[in-house]
């Protein structure tokens, strides 16, 4: 093989990058994920549980975000409770969702004031931990993503606080 074929053979590798996802008429793709996070995300909404397809691209190159991870998921709609735990994930995420095999709606995660029932108390001493109360957390600050327990008033940064 000379010099010149081997440029030949990059070129087509670099060819079979472009990212493409088998179409679905019915469902959410959620983009802007934060690289590797894609299946925290797949496992947060129990997108394996049913026999709907799930796609999932990890380390995407993004303009946006340097590298991001996408998750196509058929036939899903998506609750609060799941939109609140995309946004601990993914708080920069944004959703497409498809009907009919076209793009009906183009939304942005929020990330909410409050998160209930979806976040854990990582104080031992939390009333949270001891008694079947439901966990209630404030937003803080986004950037850095901060919570605040409304039990115990202890401030945590979002890796610290684990999803229920
Ligand atoms: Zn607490």
């Amino acid at each position: 093989m000379n010099a010149g074929e081997a440029g030949e053979d990059e070129a087509s590798r670099k060819e079979l990058r472009p990212y493409k996802v088998y179409a679905i008429e019915e469902g959410v793709v959620i983009d802007h994920i934060p690289p590797k996070k894609a299946c925290d995300v797949i496992n947060v909404l129990g997108a394996l549980e049913g026999d709907s397809i799930v796609t999932l691209g990890v380390n995407l190159d993004s303009k946006q975000m340097g590298k991001k991870d996408v998750v196509k998921i058929e036939r899903k709609e998506l609750s609060w409770e799941e939109l609140m735990k995309i946004a601990l994930i993914a708080p920069d995420a944004s959703l497409n969702i498809i009907k009919g095999h076209k793009v009906v709606d183009k939304l942005k995660i929020k990330v909410p004031a409050m998160f209930e029932k979806v976040v854990r108390c990582p104080n031992p001493n939390c009333i949270t931990r001891h008694e079947p109360v439901d966990t209630k957390f404030h937003t803080v600050s986004e950037r850095p993503f901060r919570l605040r327990c409304h039990f115990c008033e202890r401030v945590f940064e979002r890796e610290e606080v684990s999803l229920i």
